[in-house]
């Protein structure tokens, strides 16, 4: 059978990493794997995952590794998986990203590409600030990408609601975070020559074909 194929998805909170990668996923035939959805299908299944997972998300923290760790590795030994996965959100820090190696590696695969959405600071605030989540996942924005019907879900018609975390306060925190935690892996990645940089300040349709372009070059996907 064909190696699996695994893509990281790498860039700030509000970079579009959730929008690329359900895109790119279908596309290409792999299962997203969005650890944020994750942390809040278990919060609202009231596991005791998401009850502790609740506690560092609402201050905009990360999660302990080897919480997060163990969910991405039961996550992506799943038989949806089987072909690879579009990974978002993880990994966030070094030591996640070591453990991914190790866990790809047990599946046969590895990753192949990680494309890195970049984003000035200011706009990721208003993308955060407008971000209107629906409970099946979609993810619209008030302005930039708005439903058909103000708060409305286009496909199913449920409300849509915001983020606890995508308040001013915590969105500052968060992005702190991930310039403290998660930006060393840019590096990392770049190291390995697996990083490909993409402006994400583009409309979303653009950003999609030039990541499209970016990994057909360079990982033959
Ligand atoms: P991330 O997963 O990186 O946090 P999201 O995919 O959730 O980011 O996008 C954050 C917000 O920005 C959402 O409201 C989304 O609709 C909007 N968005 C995503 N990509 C773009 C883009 N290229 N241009 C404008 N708005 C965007
Ligand atoms: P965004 O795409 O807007 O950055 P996510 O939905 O990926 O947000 O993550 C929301 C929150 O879930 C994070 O702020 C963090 O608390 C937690 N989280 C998600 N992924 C991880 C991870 N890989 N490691 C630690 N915490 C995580």
């Amino acid at each position: 059978m064909a190696k699996p194929t695994y893509i990281v998805m790498l860039g700030p909170p509000g970079a579009g990493k959730g929008t690329q990668a359900k895109v790119l996923a279908k596309k290409l035939n792999l299962t997203h794997v969005s650890s944020g959805d994750l942390f809040r299908e278990n919060l609202n299944n009231k596991t005791e995952l998401g009850r502790l997972a609740q506690s560092y998300m609402s201050k905009g923290e990360l999660v302990p590794d080897d919480v997060t760790i163990a969910m991405v590795e039961e996550r992506l030994s799943r038989t949806d998986c089987v072909g690879g996965a579009v990974l978002d959100g993880f990994p966030r820090t070094p030591a996640q990203a070591g453990a991914l190696d190790a866990i790809l590696n047990g599946l046969g695969g590895e990753v192949n590409i990680v494309p890195y959405i970049s984003v000035p600071a200011k706009v990721l605030v208003d993308r955060l600030g407008g971000r209107w989540m629906s409970h099946s996942g979609r993810v619209y924005h008030a302005l930039n990408n708005p439903p058909k019907v103000k708060w409305i879900d286009d496909v199913d018609g449920s409300p849509l609601y915001q983020r606890e975390d995508d308040k001013p306060e915590t969105v500052q925190r968060r992005i702190d975070v991930y310039l403290e935690q998660t930006s060393p892996l840019i590096e990392h990645y770049r190291s390995l020559g697996l990083l490909v940089e993409i402006d994400g300040t583009d409309d979303i349709e653009s950003v999609t074909a030039d990541i499209l372009e970016a990994i057909t070059g360079a990982a033959g996907l």
